[in-house]
Formats: C-alpha cells, structure tokens, sequence
C-alpha cells in the first residue's frame, strides 16, 4: 500500500487539485459559489470544465458522467465520451456547458406522475458543493435532477434546498442572540454503516437473495448470536482482507472511512467514516454503499445491505450523527462546561426537540421501508415510537428549567480504574442509551432508526427542514424584543414544556414504553403504509411549502412513489417465494417424502418386525405440512393477483402489509419446519448454517 495520505483523495478534484490547475479568478468564483449558494456563470464554467478534463484524463478517464440519486433508492450514471472530432481524427474536450447541464431521459425514472412518458425530458444540474472525482476511467459529477418543468426527481435536491434554508434561519437567530460574524452555517453527518458479507457461491444458490436482497426461507443455525462472541470480536482474514480493501478504494475517493467492527449478528459488521456536511456525507454514503458491493466481488463474498436479511439475527441499521456548525466554527449543539447558562444551544436545543415532536410523523416516514419494516420495533433497533434521549445531566437541566428551578451542572467526574499501570481518564457526562431512536450523544444527535440501505439524504432534509422551521418560528418571537436574553429564556422554559412528552430517557424496548408513548400521545406507527397515511397531512404539506423544499404536487408525487415502491417490493418476494415454493420446495419435500415411504416398503418385505414408525411418523408430518404449504402458496398467489388490480396506491400498500406480508409469514413457518425435518441432501437451499458461519 502507498502511503495513506499520498492515496487520500488521489482520485477526487479536491480543493487542492483546483487550486493548482484553476487560475485564481476562477477558483475564487467557484468556492463562492459553493460556500455561498451563488449561481457560476458559463465563462467559469468553460475554464473548469477543462481544467477538470485534463486532470481526469490524466488518471486515465475517457469519459464523464453526471451521477445523480433519482427516486429509485440507487445512483444513476449515463457515460459520454469526452471525444470530439477534428481533422479526422478525435481531440478530447469537455465544455462548460456539458458540466453544468445533462439531459438524461427521465421517462424511465420514477416520477409519481407528474410526468408523462411523453414528456420525457429532464435534467442533471452540476452539483459544486460536492466534489467530482474519476472511477473506472470515469470522471462522475455529482449533480441534482429535475424535470423539464422545473419538478424535482431526486433525494439531493431538497437536501441541498434544506441546508439552506436551515442556514438562513439559524444565522437570523445566532444575529439576534450578537453572533453578527457569522454568515453561514452547515449541517454535518456521519452515518455509521452496517452490513452482512457472505460467500458468493452460496448467495448464488439462493434466488431470494438474489431478487429480494433477503433470504424468504430459512430454519434457524443452531446458533445465533447469543453467546455474543462476534460483535467486536477478532475480525477474520477473509474479512480483513476485504475491509482493507475497501478502506484504500474508499480513502482514494476522499471518503474518510475511520471505524470498523465486526456487529452483532455473525457475518455482520460496521464501517463509521468521519463526518462531513450533509451533502458531501449523502454522496460519500452512496458510494461507499455501492463501493462495498464491487469490492466484495473481487473476494468471492457479497455484501448484504438489505435491512433484514436472516430471520433470528439482527438486522442492519444506518446510525445518522447530525449536528450543526457555522462557518466560524462552532458546534451549536455542543452544551459546553456550563449548559445551564448557555442560552444558546439551549435555544437551539430546544428548536430540536420542538421539531422533534411536532414531525414524529415525519421521521418515522422518512425511515420507513419494506426492509426496514422488520427491524423497527423488533428489539434489536429502537421501535416505531420516535422519542428522544437527552442523558441524566441534560434531562435534569430541562426539567429544572420546566419547573423554574435552579440547576448546577455536574462536573465530568474522573475514571479511577484502580490499577496502577492504568491511567485514569475523564468520564462522559452521559452513558449510553443504545435504544432510543433520538439520541443526544455529547455535541450531535444520533437518529438511529435508519435502515441500512436508506439513502441518508431523506432523513437528513426532513431533519433539516423541520428544524429550520422551529428557528424561523423562533425569529418571529424573539425578533424586536428589548430584552432578548430574557425573551430568549422564557420561550426556551415555554418549548420544553410543551414539547416534554417527547423526551424518554428509559429502556424503549421495553412493552411499557409502548403504553407509556401511548399515554403520552406519542405516534407508535408500525408499518410503511401506516406510516405514509400521515405524510399528506396538512401541517407536513405546510412543512414543505412554506419552506421551499417541494411544492404541494411534488410532495405527493413522492408519497405516491414511495408506496408504489413498497407495493412492487412485497409483490416481488411474494412471487419470489411461490416460485421458490413451486418449483424447487414442494418437489424436494416429495422426493424425501418417496425416498422415506421406500425404506417403509423396503425394510417391510425385509420382516415385519423391523420397526418403521420414525420413518412413517416423519412421512405424515411432513405430508401433512406439504398439504398446507401448497394450499398456502395457491393462496397467497391468489392475493397477490388481487394486489395487481388495486389501482390506489395507499389501498394497494395496505393489502400487500395487511394481506400478502402475512400470509407470507405463515408459508415461511411451514417452509422452515419442513426444512428441519427434511435431509439436507435433498434440501434445495444453502442452510443458515452455511450461510452465516461458511467462513
Ligand atoms: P459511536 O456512536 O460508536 O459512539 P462516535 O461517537 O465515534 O461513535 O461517532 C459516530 C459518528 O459520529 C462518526 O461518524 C463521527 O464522525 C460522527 N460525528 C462526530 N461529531 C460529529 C458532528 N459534530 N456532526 C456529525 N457527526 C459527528
Ligand atoms: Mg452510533
């Protein structure tokens, strides 16, 4: 390996590449426009698009893409060559033009209707806030995309729409309060990753894997994860030979991977990098998803992003670490020695936990997924009640301020670990609370109920937005006030009242929290469908409107999409499962069940005093179950016929959630008790025993 910081970003056309192929001017005019949002004119444009040709060109690319995040819930990328004809021969080039503007077809993206087939255009706009960077003699260019009438069609563009506007609002306030230096402020995530790698040979027997991402039968392994020996446990070579790997692609792009461990579940493990802002941390996140995949390839593994892929193990989760920063450097969400006095991040605190409650909805929207459906609430990840966890010290300070009392913060006490050779260290005001889904961790938030696979751009505008809104709301009150200090505590004290339901800081795993949140008000909104019938709700178009993030029909375009998605998801692991059932289970079962009933006959003609009740008891069990399986499997093909024909999307969801999953999860009991029963021999499937433990 060449040396880390040599490799660091060698692909990407870092502020470093620019400023020594850019001239001066030119560089300026570009970090205004990605530091204050002002728009590039062509002429720069023209300069940077060369400049960036020639360096691309010189790591090998011979073509350039604009990569963008359609609603598909993956990257798109559509390769032109840099080629231009000249004399009969071909010249590269690449003009300003071509980088700002692409023209993908957007016909074949999904659009929620507002767009017709025949209105087939759309557009890819260069994205400067994030930076372009060469794979596979490719140079990719992060841009946003919309359609021809100016619709949005992707998860970057409202992201990008909402640091704004949460800037705006914050930077008001923080001049309200005499920050006047500051002129901006970011957002900042760090989403740590979790994933299962398994061996390539043994995915490639498993078609439900290979459609649906999960496996849709599978008896148990004689052993899980209880005896808790994987999760930071030694990491194996094949492993480490892979995440090693991964690290260098990784670090080559300027993404800076800086954590990783083997999890909970057997073949699980994590990849945490160090955070960035919002929008270069999203892209960074896409491709370390896709990055993992490829690199899981080239050793015989695969690598599992799917929420849920075994039954009986954990799953996986995105952890999104959010705070908020300006540009003169400062955390806002950081309490410092003294949070009592610091009006401040209480103020913003406050602004927090206001949003918080008010979009429990949202939040829980905005996470949900047909994956991500079996973690929520299942005990293994923070349930389908969005609460927040604030730690002793700073529940304590909240209440103080609700009843009016006076609070002392406690000093971070010191670690005596009472040996010798051992240093003694500061401890954290706060343990950990690894259940909650809205953690405060310090100086940022941990919003934990991401799964694995979900592009952290949705979350993190929806974050974004409503916390803009609570600070412009804020501005409102405060603004013009003589006394702003105590205008400021007395709205603090009014917000934490009003909003201190939301605040948990116990077990919410626990069954009493779920009557708990209940009592509380609190929204417990179990599944994707359930959880999308509030998207539409006045105070969320509100939301969005006001806050320029979508307009009212680009907002149902997106709840239609994304319940058509859940919709054609559960449609293809149901079919997935008959045509599993149909054409490989049923005929092994019936051949084991022939296989036995020979030995019945045979050991018979041998004398009829050879017992055969095992054999024959095991024939009726099996039998039986085979009956119900098949009966089961016609059903379950009848309702999803019925599905097909629903034409209402919410109505549609609903019945794959409350008719198909079901009748799923009955066909999956019976598969999997056959599969116990059955000889391996004849079992048509790598076992999960091969599966989660083959190296
Ligand atoms: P853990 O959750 O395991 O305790 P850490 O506390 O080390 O992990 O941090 C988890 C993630 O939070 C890392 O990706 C880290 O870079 C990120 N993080 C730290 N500070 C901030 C911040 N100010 N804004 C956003 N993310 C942050
Ligand atoms: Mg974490």
């Amino acid at each position: 390996m060449t040396k880390v910081p040599e490799l660091f970003g060698s692909m990407v056309f870092s502020d470093k590449a620019m400023q020594e192929r850019l001239p001066k001017s030119t560089y300026k005019a570009l970090k205004k426009t990605a530091q204050n949002g002002e728009p590039l004119d062509e002429g720069v444009a023209n300069v940077v698009a060369n400049a960036m040709k020639d360096w691309a060109v010189e790591l090998g690319a011979t073509h350039y893409t604009h990569w963008f995040q359609p609603m598909t819930g993956v990257t798109a990328e559509k390769h032109d060559s840099f080629i231009q004809p000249k004399n009969g021969g071909v010249i590269m080039e690449f003009s300003g033009k071509e980088l700002i503007k692409g023209e993908p077809d957007a016909s074949s993206f999904p659009s929620g209707g507002i767009r017709a087939t025949f209105e087939a255009r759309g557009y890819t706009t260069w994205d400067p806030t994030s930076p372009a960077f060469v794979r596979d003699g490719t140079l990719y260019i992060p841009t946003a995309f919309c359609s021809y009438t100016g619709e949005v069609l992707d998860k970057k563009t409202p992201l990008l729409r909402s640091m704004e506007r949460l800037s705006e609002e914050a930077v008001k306030i923080l001049h309200l309060l005499g920050k006047t230096d500051v002129t901006r402020v970011s957002t900042t995530v760090g989403p740590e990753q979790e994933y299962f790698l398994i061996d390539k040979d043994m995915y490639n027997k498993r078609v439900d894997l290979k459609m649906t991402g999960r496996t849709l039968f599978g008896a148990m392994a004689p052993k899980g994860q209880e005896l808790e020996d994987h999760y930071f446990g030694s990491i194996k070579t094949r492993v480490s030979a892979y995440m090693r790997d991964l690290d260098e692609e990784l670090w080559k792009l300027g993404i800076l991977a800086k954590t990783k461990h083997n999890e909970v579940a057997p073949s699980q493990h994590e990849l945490a990098p160090i955070f960035s802002t919002s929008n270069i941390a999203t892209d960074h996140n896409e491709l370390t998803m896709e990055i993992m995949q490829k690199v899981a390839e080239r050793h015989g593994l695969v690598c599992l992003l799917h929420e849920k892929p075994f039954k009986g193990v954990n799953g996986s989760g995105k952890h999104n670490n959010w705070s908020i920063s300006t540009n003169t450097g400062e955390n806002l969400l950081k309490p410092g020695k003294e949070p009592e006095n610091n009006t401040q991040f209480l103020l913003f605190l406050a602004a927090v936990v206001k949003a918080v409650d008010e979009y429990q909805d949202l939040l829980r929207i905005t996470v949900a997924s047909a994956g991500n459906d079996h973690r929520l609430g299942a005990n293994e990840a923070p349930p389908a009640i969005i609460s927040m966890y604030l730690g002793d010290d700073l529940d304590a300070l909240v209440r103080s301020i609700i009843n009016g009392e006076d609070y002392h913060s406690h000093k971070a006490s010191r670690m005596h670990t009472g040996v010798g050779v051992l240093a003694d260290f500061k401890k954290d005001n706060s343990d950990r609370n690894r259940t909650s889904p809205f953690a405060f961790t310090g100086n940022k938030f941990e919003f934990r109920a991401l799964g694995s696979s979900l592009n952290i751009g949705c979350p993190n505008y929806m974050l974004n937005t409503m916390v803009a809104e609570e600070l412009s709301q804020f501005y409102d009150k405060l603004n013009g006030s003589d006394d702003i200090e105590s205008a400021v505590r007395s709205l603090i004290r009014e917000v934490f009242t009003n909003h201190q339901r939301i605040i948990f800081n116990g077990d919410n795993y626990s069954a009493e929290w779920v009557e708990e949140a209940e009592r509380r008000g609190l929204l417990n909104l179990k599944t994707l469908p359930e959880a999308f019938d509030h998207f539409l709700d006045d105070k969320n178009i509100n939301l969005f409107t006001k806050n320029n993030i979508y307009s009212e029909s680009e907002l149902r375009a997106r709840c239609d999409i994304e319940l058509e998605m859940y919709s054609k998801q559960i449609n293809i692991e149901g079919m997935t499962m008959k045509q599993m059932a149909q054409k490989e289970i049923i005929p092994a079962v019936s051949e084991f069940v022939h296989e036995l009933s020979k030995t019945v006959i045979a050991k018979k003609q041998v004398s009829e005093a050879v017992p055969t009740k095992a054999e024959e008891g095991l024939i009726i069990s099996l039998s039986n179950e085979l009956e119900q399986f098949i009966a089961l499997t016609d059903e379950l093909g009848k309702q999803i016929d019925r599905a097909c024909a629903i034409d209402d999307t919410s109505e549609k969801a609903h019945y794959y959630q409350e008719s198909v999953i079901s009748k799923m999860n009955e066909i999956r009991e019976l598969g999997d008790s056959m599969e116990e029963k059955t000889s391996a021999k004849y079992w048509p499937y790598p076992s999960y025993t091969d599966l989660l433990f083959s190296f």
